[in-house]
């Protein structure tokens, strides 16, 4: 499988040039010949790239969080359930600690991001935790399902059988689920287009295809409200990077044009559907001090730079497999 790849892995190389340090190799070997074998070794080696993520991400909690999850190797720590909280006046988190469910409140019903990993997630958390904070589990009108791994959909089939929700996922990710056939995993139903929106009651959601997590992961973005203020958020739909080398290069490919929609709309709201972003912790934080402001406002800079961060990390990524051969 890695055979055929390799003359767009060198020509790959050659693309990659004009990131920061690496661009000094790359003149060097352009200008040496008798040293381009040694040069491209060193430019396949994904530390430089992980440097300059944490060069960018700083002190910035939200920012250090992500290099960790996106690092080599890396072992997540096992994570208590939140209690289910009101992230803004609109959404609500809704979690068993290491996946979230996140639902947003209309005026004529409820889109659910997500669906946990089991059917009993449904009575366990999705129900209960909508009740707690005043909404009702019979307005769940869809459940859009990021993409195809079994902790985002576990729930979908029985919400769609008890209360009518349709069921949404890429047309790329519901061959997934068809082709890996977990057990719990909907009936194919609604398929999501690239840039599709989803309106219910004043609210509009627009479902952008980000693969590379899977062929056909979706992240959202769509208007919050927070007291008086209004404020664009994004879901990326799925964050821990694949094995191949031709996955990674799909993810990095998804990466620029999200920003560009995400600059387009005005996004300042940063979420995820793990907790690889400091979300648990952020979500405390406003549980238990809501007068410091709600942590989930990045602001726009800052939800640009976790994109930023976000692709030198997977262009790491990228690198060390390549090296791997
Ligand atoms: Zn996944
Ligand atoms: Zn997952």
């Amino acid at each position: 499988m890695t055979t055929p790849l390799r003359p767009r892995h060198a020509a790959g190389h050659l693309s990659r040039r004009g990131f920061g340090r690496l661009a000094a190799i790359g003149i060097a070997a352009a200008g040496a010949a008798g040293l381009a074998p040694s040069a491209a070794a060193a430019a396949s080696d994904g530390q430089a790239y992980y440097d300059r993520a944490r060069l960018l991400a700083g002190d910035d909690p939200v920012l250090k969080a992500l290099v960790f999850s996106l690092s080599p190797d890396v072992e997540f720590p096992q994570v208590p359930a939140p209690a289910p909280l009101k992230l803004f006046d609109d959404l609500v988190l809704l979690s068993v600690g290491f996946v979230h469910a996140m639902a947003l409140l209309t005026d004529d019903g409820i889109v659910l991001f997500d669906a946990l990993e089991a059917p009993e997630d449904a009575d366990a958390v999705i129900v209960p935790g909508l009740r707690a904070v005043g909404a009702d589990p019979e307005q769940i009108r869809y459940v859009v399902v990021t993409h195809g791994h079994g902790d985002h959909f576990g729930c979908a089939q029985l919400l769609a059988d008890r209360y009518g929700a349709r069921v949404m996922m890429s047309p790329a990710d519901w061959d997934l689920v068809e082709r890996t056939r977990p057990e719990h995993a909907p009936a194919r139903d609604l398929e999501i287009a690239d840039g599709q929106d989803l309106t219910l009651g004043g609210t509009t959601v627009r479902l952008h295809h980000t693969p590379g997590h899977t062929p056909g992961t979706v992240s959202p973005i769509f208007p919050v409200r927070w007291g008086g203020e209004r404020h664009t958020a994004m879901m990326w739909g799925g964050t821990n990077p694949p094995g191949t080398v031709a996955e990674l290069r799909t993810y990095i490919g998804s990466i620029a044009p999200f920003r560009a929609e995400m600059r387009a709309a005005g996004v300042d709201v940063e979420l995820s559907n793990h907790p690889n972003d400091y979300g648990l912790q952020r979500a405390e934080q406003l549980r238990t001090r809501p007068e410091d402001g709600n942590p989930f406002v990045l602001g726009r800079q800052r939800a640009d730079r976790y994109m930023r961060v976000m692709d030198l990390m997977l262009r790491g990524r990228l690198a060390d497999a390549e090296a791997a051969g």
